[in-house]
Parts: C-alpha cells; sequence; structure tokens
C-alpha cells in the first residue's frame, strides 16, 4: 500500500515464523513516519451484575459493541478492565 500523507511505499515488518515470513504490525512509511492505525482490539471486560455492566453500559452484553465483555463472580474481578466497574466494585 501507498502512504495516504505523503504517496511513498508504505513497509510492514516481517517476521520469520519458520514456515516464512509473515507481516507483523502495521504499515509504516519511512518517508515520513505515517504509521497504519490498527483496528481497536482492546477488550473491555465490564462486571456483570443481575444482566448489566456494574458501570451502567446500555443494554445487556449481546448488544454491547465490539471490544466489550464481561466477567462475572467472586475471583474474577481481576481480570475487569473497565474503569469505572472497577471503581464501583470497591
Ligand atoms: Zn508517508
Ligand atoms: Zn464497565
Amino acid at each position: 500500500m501507498t502512504c495516504p500523507q505523503c504517496g511513498e511505499a508504505c513497509t510492514r515488518d516481517l517476521v520469520d515464523v519458520g514456515v516464512g515470513e509473515m507481516p507483523s504490525g502495521p504499515y509504516g512509511c519511512e518517508n515520513c513516519g505515517w504509521l497504519e492505525p490498527l483496528p481497536p482490539d482492546v477488550t473491555i471486560v465490564h462486571y456483570l451484575n443481575a444482566g448489566r455492566a456494574l458501570c451502567g453500559l446500555a443494554g445487556p452484553p449481546n448488544q454491547w459493541p465490539d471490544g466489550h465483555r464481561w466477567v462475572s463472580g467472586r475471583g474474577a474481578t481481576d481480570e475487569v478492565t473497565c474503569q469505572e466497574c472497577r471503581r464501583r466494585l470497591v
């Protein structure tokens, strides 16, 4: 692909995985420093209480946006990454 900022060819890191080289990470432009934005793959983990996220995220889990999941129960609270859920867990 070419850089959307300067039009130069973009490069991508290649990693040798044993059976050949696989692209790794986002495309980047050596000319201007542009980096391909990555799709958000950060999963936000909420704490589920009575079928709803503790933080008040709207709707049941199956209506949440991509990237949200939940845990529930004692011992699972360490996995919670939602700031607001964590705050209300204390
Ligand atoms: Zn560029
Ligand atoms: Zn939450």
